[in-house]
């Protein structure tokens, strides 16, 4: 195949340990799946079920190594979410939640970096979301650890730190829907295929960023991500 020109089509990321890498397909996102996450936003998670959102594959970094990120334009509201990240080896449609996992290639520890002013200016006007989400460089993704390797986590603990201090806490044990349930769900409105991403949402405590500050996130098992937020 020749191209009209060059351009920054394929976006990769490293596997722990190993030589070869994962090329990033589509990220879909899962918004609200932690309840005290979707209360401090305002919203019942009793009467609201979470949904997904979607990143496109340009705005992921490989984090397997400390990065800088230009904070971006037209926010004063830069926040961040910490996220378990799953990678999707195999395509499928309607897939069972039995079955979901199968269709897993690996896990990564990711930030689901936002302009939260403009995605809840969005929000409110019934507006899309992408340029609260979507922009270059908001989704930063560390080490993919293959589940071949590592089986299936379900019980880890999630933080990130922002400059040593502990920002966000807790366990993905608590999620709303499950990695299964999520796979499943989707798979019901989007034939997964391979190299798919999926973000699983993020546990309260999501707050501000500014130049020169470092955030460190983690989940146990997966490693960390190292982010230092640049002008
Ligand atoms: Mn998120």
């Amino acid at each position: 195949m020749k191209l009209a020109f060059e351009a920054p089509v394929l976006h990769t990321l490293t596997v722990a340990g190993r030589q070869e890498r994962i090329p990033v397909n589509r990220v879909f996102c899962v918004g609200r799946n932690y309840a005290a996450h979707a209360r401090e936003m305002g919203k019942d998670p009793d009467r609201e079920p979470p949904f997904f959102f979607m990143k496109p594959a340009s705005a992921v970094v490989d984090a397997a190594n400390p990065v800088r990120l230009k904070y971006p334009p037209k926010t004063q509201n830069y926040h961040h979410e910490i996220e378990l990240v799953v990678v999707i080896a195999s395509g499928a449609r309607d897939v069972a939640i039995r079955d979901a996992l199968n269709h897993v290639y690996g896990y990564a520890v990711g930030l689901d970096m936002t302009r939260r002013d403009l995605q809840l200016q969005a929000r409110d006007q019934g507006r899309p979301w992408e340029f609260g989400k979507s922009f270059s460089q908001s989704a930063p993704i560390g080490s993919v650890y293959r589940a071949e390797d590592i089986g299936h986590p379900g019980t880890s603990d999630i933080a990130v730190e922002v400059n040593g201090k502990t920002k966000q806490s807790s366990n993905i044990s608590k999620m709303i829907w499950s990695v299964e349930e999520s796979i499943s769900y989707l798979s019901q409105y989007e034939a997964l295929e391979p190299g798919d991403v999926l973000f699983t949402g993020t546990p309260e405590g999501v707050g501000p960023v500014v130049p020169g500050d470092s955030l460190r996130g983690s989940i146990a098992g997966l490693g960390e991500i190292s982010v230092s937020i640049i002008d």
